[in-house]
């Protein structure tokens, strides 16, 4: 069992040109942490300070590091063996296959690959920067980003080179706090190491995949929830009219989880919205026809002058993708589908895996004219032997009862305590799909 996790950890870290430089990535970016207690699942490890002396014995198995924010500075005590204070530290694997789990008091507990580096800030708060392979970094994007069955793996694909490509195009943004990427749905979500092979799988296939425009460069890719049955211009969203981000028609976004929504409101509350914060003249019957009887059959950008993007903010609404009625003084707003509704459809894209569509016919959909390149000259392959070995064991869970597929493959692949994270990876993800699973552009 252990070695096929070390499989799955090798998968996603044997070093690429592509992403050969490592990525660093602030980890709990939206919490604030004073304590917190880190151990060692697979490997060794070993404690340094700032000039990168090390300062611990050789940590494995068993053993921990104790961290506190204490006056600006780093407490840290090893096997309850205190070392004294540092500006900062780091905690670096001394083997390839290697996994620590940090537990932050009061937190839940999250477990990574690679090193991290920690500080504290000024708001005396300890900082966690993982230094972590780019592909180990897209898979547990992928993980945190999107949901699938586990025989839909082209799903994963999608995910992994939409993620790969707004990764590569946003290195430097958060480059003045000394890392890459936060955790965070600011950069990407990025909750866990991916610990589900048909993620790992979906990513290792797409290595080398980036979206880029005719002149080679990568692309933006925005993605929402769902389109609500038509995806929108980027121009009608944001100001920037960008070629490949059209509104096209999307009836895979039908009948899916967040496919419509309702809201209802007074009369007084629509109308004098437009009144006070528009000055719109509400005493004219004509205007006052139009803000009640607003119909959307094909997406638009504005209701009489106003744009709805502003309106979706000021209401909190799912989508700009709604129709109006009214029926007295009751208000009904009918919308279809949940985010900006440019580029990519998460919805529909499950919809068109489940129908036999490829990731190529996907991207292709929702991304018009721009290219998918794969340069082969970056694919080591030594990750096609790796792929080929999840792929069995995918394929030997599909032989067991479908439904019973993911839970037995894991136990195969997993203890009974890489289980237990996982449950919690699923109910992360279920709340990312009520609060902000969308992602905010
Ligand atoms: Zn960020």
């Amino acid at each position: 069992m252990l070695k096929r996790v070390i499989l799955l950890i090798i998968a996603v870290s044997v070093p690429l040109l592509l992403s050969a430089e490592k990525v660093k990535v602030r980890i709990y970016s939206a919490t604030k942490i004073t304590q917190a207690v880190i151990s060692f699942d697979v490997g060794r490890y070993v404690v340094r300070d700032a000039s990168g002396n090390i300062i611990s014995d050789t940590l494995d198995l068993n053993r921990s590091v104790e961290v506190r924010a204490q006056g600006g500075k780093v407490w840290v005590a090893a096997n309850a063996y205190e070392l004294g204070t540092f500006d900062k530290i780091s905690i670096t694997a001394v083997d390839s296959a290697n996994l620590f789990c940090i537990n932050p008091t009061g937190k839940k507990q999250r477990t990574y690959e690679g090193d991290v580096y920690i500080k504290v800030l000024k708001n005396n708060s300890l900082e966690f920067v993982s230094l972590v392979d780019f592909e180990t970094y897209i898979a547990g994007v992928v993980q945190s980003e999107i949901y699938g069955k586990p025989d839909q793996t082209d799903i994963f694909r999608v995910q992994a080179i939409i993620s790969r490509t707004w990764a590569l195009r946003n290195k430097n943004k958060h480059k003045a706090d000394g890392y890459n990427f936060c955790d965070d749905v600011h950069c990407q979500a990025y909750y866990n190491r991916c610990i589900r092979p048909e993620i790992v799988y979906g990513t290792l296939q797409s290595v080398g995949e980036i979206l880029v425009d005719k002149d080679g460069k990568p692309i933006d890719t925005p993605f929402h929830s769902n389109s609500g049955g038509q995806t929108a211009n980027s121009e009608d969203v944001w100001s920037a009219k960008i070629p490949y981000l059209r509104s096209v028609p999307d009836t895979f976004s039908y009948r899916m989880k967040q496919s419509v929504w309702k809201k209802e409101l007074t009369r007084n509350e629509w109308l004098n919205y437009f009144s006070k914060k528009h000055k719109l003249d509400i005493s004219d019957s004509a205007l006052c026809d139009e803000l009640l009887n607003f119909r959307q059959d094909e997406r638009k950008a504005r209701i009489h002058n106003i744009s709805l993007t502003k309106i979706r903010t000021d209401f909190k609404l799912k989508s700009t993708f709604f129709s109006v009625s009214a029926n007295g003084n009751k208000v009904t707003l009918n919308g279809r589908g949940y985010g900006h509704g440019v580029g990519l459809s998460q919805e529909g894209a499950i919809r068109m895996v489940t129908l036999g569509y490829k990731y190529q016919e996907i991207l292709m959909h929702y991304y018009k004219g721009a290219i998918i390149y794969r340069d082969m000259s970056i694919v080591d392959p030594k990750y096609q032997g790796v792929a080929n070995d999840l792929k069995k064991i995918i394929e030997e869970d599909k032989k067991d009862n479908v439904k019973a597929s993911a839970n037995k493959g894991l136990e195969k692949l997993y203890s009974k305590k890489e289980r237990e994270e996982r449950e919690e990876v699923y109910v992360e993800e279920e709340q990312d799909n009520d609060a902000d699973w969308d992602y905010d552009w």
